[in-house]
């Protein structure tokens, strides 16, 4: 029994020591049950407890009430100061997972009670990377502004200028855009002008795309738009997808961001064994293994490493390069 739980340390102490990069976090999906505590103490009027802003294990809810969740979080992140403060916090805690390099992305927000502009928000973001930088964590973290699907084309619009704005002037730290939020929500066309305009002005594209079935020629139009990343992509490959769409990102070779775990509790996957990493990691396509939302579906990323290579029963040899394929 003794010799067993070693060998249970010793792995966990391998994935979490094993430099990694986490390219999907979405920052308020990211929060720990620590940072909550805090968070909830400061606004105890809300009423909000542990259990409404975390899926505990073996627990599942639809995407939907995923989605219903992040509207009880910005609840409790509404001032510059709560988002400076989950920002440090949650890049500490990827530093202390062993990730060396973060991109963090979130939807800047306008909270009329507080004052927080989009404006403030995104700078608040911003200074938890630079005061994170200054305590000389081990770790090099990048901001994507996310473009929120609910906001529709004209909210996109204001989004991509204000991403303009700071990738001017931020010397690298903000790279590029994210399209998320609710897949069901508005069309992908809405989205294809502002993004585009994104793209030309050098920012970079990490698109959610294909988180439920039969989206085909929706997803067609997101890939036309040749994006950096792809977020999920969990029905390219499965049915509800098609071969057509494979064969373009294979042939484009666009890399996949794959967050089983996320997947798993939200039920776009039915389990781990089912995972489209399986998929992907077969033909060799470039993938990374993200936790998406950490806080939310209480994972780390070093766990979800460990839950791909032992799912999936990769070496130590295949890890760090299976899962960081390029
Ligand atoms: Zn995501």
């Amino acid at each position: 029994m003794e010799a067993e739980e070693e060998q249970q340390q010793w792995k966990t102490n391998f994935y979490s020591e094993l430099p990694k990069v986490e390219l999907h976090a979405h920052l308020n999906g990211s929060i720990s049950s620590n940072t909550m505590k805090k968070l909830i103490a400061k606004k105890p009027g809300l009423k909000i407890h542990d259990q409404m802003t975390m899926i505990d294990k073996g627990k599942k809810r639809t995407l939907e009430e995923c989605f219903q969740m992040f509207q009880i979080i910005h609840q409790l992140t509404t001032s510059p100061e709560d988002i400076l403060m989950v920002t440090k916090d949650v890049i500490k805690e990827f530093a202390d997972d062993g990730v060396k390099y973060l991109e963090l992305r979130s939807t800047p927000r306008k909270e009329n009670a507080t004052g927080m502009t989009k404006k403030t928000y995104v700078e608040s973001v911003l200074e938890g990377i630079k005061q994170s930088k200054h305590e000389n964590l081990d770790i090099d973290v990048r901001y994507l502004i996310s473009v929120d699907r609910r906001g529709g084309p004209s909210v996109a619009r204001e989004t991509v200028k204000l991403a303009e704005e700071f990738f001017l002037s931020t010397e690298d730290t903000v790279l590029g855009l994210d399209l998320s939020g609710d897949p069901t929500a508005g069309q992908a066309k809405d989205f294809l002008e502002p993004l585009l305009e994104a793209k030309k002005s050098g920012l970079k594209l990490a698109l959610h795309l294909s988180e439920i079935p039969n989206q085909i020629k929706e997803t067609q139009v997101l890939l036309d738009l040749l994006p950096d990343r792809i977020g999920h992509g969990t029905f390219l490959s499965s049915e509800g997808g098609s071969l057509d769409l494979v064969n373009f990102v294979r042939k484009h070779q666009i890399p996949l961001e794959l967050c089983l775990t996320s997947n798993i509790k939200s039920q776009t996957v039915p389990s781990y064994d089912q995972h489209h990493f399986g998929f992907w990691y077969s033909i060799a396509h470039p993938s990374v293994i993200c936790t998406d939302d950490k806080g939310v579906f209480a994972t780390h990323l070093s766990q979800e490493y460990q839950l791909a290579a032992e799912t999936f029963n990769l070496t130590q040899a295949q890890i760090p390069r299976g899962l960081l394929r390029r």
